[in-house]
């Protein structure tokens, strides 16, 4: 009886019934009417989302230095127009601003920023490591995302928009020994970004979250590694706990456009760890004892 009249209220105030909002919730695209931009957007997990936000319904701007592929992977978004190419190296924070602008000069406002530019850097242990490397990898992940994120806001805020900034960590922010010590930093550095930030734009209605994603096969670390994306694949399934699937740039896409739908709209402050409990569990006791029983 109760049931029934909870069905009957919710009828009452929106007019539909449940089993239509559930229908019109499926029909309805995730990002419909939404305008986003993506730094690193011409590669790997950064186009996987491109073309997962425009079939959502979003419009695009792709931001990246890799011109060519940029604009191919840009023009092969349908319908055409739905998704622009700018070269924006994120180091840079007018290349950044002008990046907004043009969200917002073309499709009229930009409610989702995806900074996910990123480089792996400098190889070099701690005992090795050139300062200035460092500085490298810091320029693209904190300048770039620091720029990100202020630019974004400002346009989000100066609009009233209850917009969503996602910028993509790592489980390397999460753990040591997953990554060089320098991506390490930059990528600890990035959450801290995203926390100070959600705590000042939260006020104005505007979410930061992170993705963090566990390595996957994408030239970002074929290239720094010197592996092929198959061995890439093995070693990074061997070493993840979830056992049966392989990490791809579309289930990190997939937790990205979560993050930039209505459907997380109280979630702020999050890191989506996206790593089948890999950093969750130590299997380090695991391996020595079977080590010494071998
Ligand atoms: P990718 O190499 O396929 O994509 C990175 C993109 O960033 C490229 O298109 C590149 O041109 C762009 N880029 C690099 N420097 C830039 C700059 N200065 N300005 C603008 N664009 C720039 O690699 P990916 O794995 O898709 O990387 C995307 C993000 O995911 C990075 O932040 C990376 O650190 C992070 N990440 C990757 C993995 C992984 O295993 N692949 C794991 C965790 C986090």
């Amino acid at each position: 009886k109760i049931r029934e009249r909870r069905k009957v209220c919710i009828y009452l105030f929106n007019n539909v019934s449940p089993k239509e909002q559930r229908a019109e919730m499926a029909a309805k695209l995730r990002l419909e009417g939404k305008v986003a931009v993506i730094t690193g957007g011409a590669s790997g997990i950064g186009e996987a989302a491109a073309r997962l936000f425009a079939a959502q319904g979003a419009n695009l701007v792709i931001a990246d230095i890799q011109d060519s592929l940029g604009h191919s992977v840009s023009a092969s978004i349908s319908p055409p127009g739905r998704c622009t190419y700018i070269r924006c190296d994120v180091r840079e924070e007018l290349q950044v601003a002008a990046a907004v602008a043009l969200a917002v000069d073309i499709y009229g406002r930009i409610d989702v920023m995806f900074s996910n530019a990123g480089v792996v850097g400098s190889m070099a242990t701690i005992l090795d490591l050139e300062l200035g490397d460092l500085e490298a990898v810091l320029a693209v992940h904190v300048r770039g995302t620091a720029a990100a994120i202020k630019h974004a806001g400002r346009a989000m805020v100066a609009a009233g928009t209850r917009g969503s900034i996602i910028c993509t960590a790592s489980v390397a922010a999460v753990q040591g020994g997953y990554s060089p010590v320098a991506y390490a930093a930059a990528k600890h550095a990035i959450l801290g970004l995203m926390k100070a930030a959600a705590g000042e734009l939260g006020e104005k209605g505007v979410r930061v979250n992170c993705v963090s994603p566990f390595g996957m096969a994408t030239p970002l670390w074929c290239r720094g590694v010197g592996l092929s994306p198959e061995d890439v694949e093995k070693v990074a399934s061997e070493a993840a706990v979830l056992k049966g699937a392989v990490l791809r740039t579309g289930d990190v896409a997939a937790a990205a456009l979560f993050l930039a739908s209505d459907e997380s709209a109280f979630i702020s402050g999050h890191n989506l760890v996206v790593d089948g409990a890999t950093t969750m569990v130590s299997t380090s006791l695991n391996y020595a004892l079977q080590n010494h029983f071998a």
